[in-house]
């Protein structure tokens, strides 16, 4: 039995049923590259004439072809595989970072057509600011690619702060000066195509799934640092986003009592110690006086011996290293990815870090979970966010197919 099939099927009421159905079998091929209905019968354990059913639907809509036939090694029976129809549309995923908007067009199939870094003036701004600047950066990428917006099917956006992605709505961002923003629906009053926003690391999340470190894995956490901390926890292969898309927030999670002024307002947040802002902020107060303005300066400085420098790093390591130990002691994952396009990796992911979350997780006569780093540029958000995208209008057509037969 497929890990994936979702064993309450069953019980779904009939249209339900048939919907999730169908995006079992979409995933199923888009995963394979190409498979045959006998095969994907097996991978989810779909009795041969309801994958026939629901292919043909899927042929129909456009959303998979037939690619080629080829002996099955049982006499006179050609097998025709399936794949997904990568012209069936165009995708934008899109990731908003502090100093740009990194964009890029896809075609159904996940296949980068053009890309685009769009500088920003400003890390935070207005909800209809950044939407113009979201807009202006997606038909720039657009006219890259040699077709029009109108051409786009579906947006996925990856934002910092706490997201609900099932109303594409924004508690708070970083990247907003105001709290409280229905971002989907302005988004899409503006441009006049399906959005699909989600909190960024949850994107990171998936993309780790789909071609990163997670393919395969079950139960699995994302930590991605940058300017701030965000996570992504998958359970039985699906991402948890908690009740109101609030979940995952490790970098807010307390470390110190009376602690450290973090992004969020309030104190002692892990963020505070082992973001970006706090690294340099901690540089700063502490020398008197400017000299590190980048992240990578601070490095340099701690690897050469500077004393301060290095005083900054391993305080942030220790608390990074109770932070992981919390982290493991709740959710004992197979796998914890450390992700991102930073070099601050390097001092958060050692052996006196690794040593210290081994003292602070509960004692058992089982090695730690494995810990490992990848990092990737800003690029990989945004495909994070087309993978989203793919899957939100594969989701709207989906659940458009035809009338169910139960
Ligand atoms: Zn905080």
């Amino acid at each position: 039995m497929n890990p994936e099939s979702p064993p309450e099927l069953a019980t779904l009421p009939g249209s339900e049923q048939r919907s999730l159905g169908r995006k079992h079998i979409i995933d199923t091929i888009r995963k394979a590259g190409e498979i045959a209905r006998i095969d994907i019968a097996h991978a989810t354990n779909t009795s041969p004439a309801t994958v026939t059913a629901i292919v043909a639907e899927l042929l129909e809509a456009g959303l998979i072809a037939e690619v080629s036939k080829e002996n099955s090694g049982q006499r006179g029976r050609p097998r025709i595989k399936l794949k997904v129809r990568c012209a069936a549309h165009k995708v934008a995923g899109i990731k908003v970072s502090r100093h740009f908007v990194s964009v890029i067009v896809a075609d159904f199939g996940g296949n980068a057509i053009a890309h685009h870094d769009y500088p920003l003036a400003l890390a935070k701004m207005s909800a209809s600011a950044l939407c113009q600047n979201i807009l202006n950066a997606l038909d720039q990428t657009c006219a890259k690619a040699g077709f029009p917006r109108n051409e786009v099917s579906s947006i996925g956006i990856g934002l910092a702060g706490q997201i609900d992605a099932r109303r594409n709505f924004v508690h708070w961002s970083s990247s907003l000066s105001e709290r409280n923003v229905a971002f989907g629906d302005m988004l899409y009053a503006a441009a006049g195509i399906p959005i699909f926003i989600d909190n960024d690391a949850n994107l990171v999340t998936r993309a780790e799934q789909l071609f990163g470190k997670g393919r395969n894995v079950d139960n699995f956490i994302v930590i991605t640092i940058e300017h701030g901390v965000g996570m992504g926890i998958v359970i039985d292969h699906k991402i948890y986003r908690g009740t109101r898309g609030c979940g995952a927030e490790f970098g807010h999670t307390k470390v110190q009592l009376e602690g450290a002024l973090c992004q969020c307002g309030q104190r002692g947040c892990l963020e505070a110690y082992v973001g970006d802002y706090a690294l340099l902020r901690e540089a700063t107060i502490k020398d008197n006086g400017d000299t590190h303005q980048t992240l990578e300066s601070l490095f340099q400085a701690a690897k050469e011996g500077d004393e301060l420098a290095r005083s900054i790093f391993t305080r942030a390591g220790r608390m990074f290293a109770m932070g992981l130990a919390n982290v493991i002691n709740v959710f004992d994952p197979k796998l914890i990815i450390l992700s991102g396009s930073h070099l601050s990796n390097d001092f958060l992911y050692t052996e006196e870090v690794i040593a210290h979350v081994q003292r602070s997780v509960v004692q058992v006569d089982e090695p730690l979970p494995n810990i490992v780093t990848h990092a990737w540029g800003e690029m990989m958000w945004a495909k994070g966010a087309a993978a989203y995208a793919i899957e939100g209008i594969s989701a709207l057509h989906i659940n458009g197919l035809g009338s169910d037969a139960g």
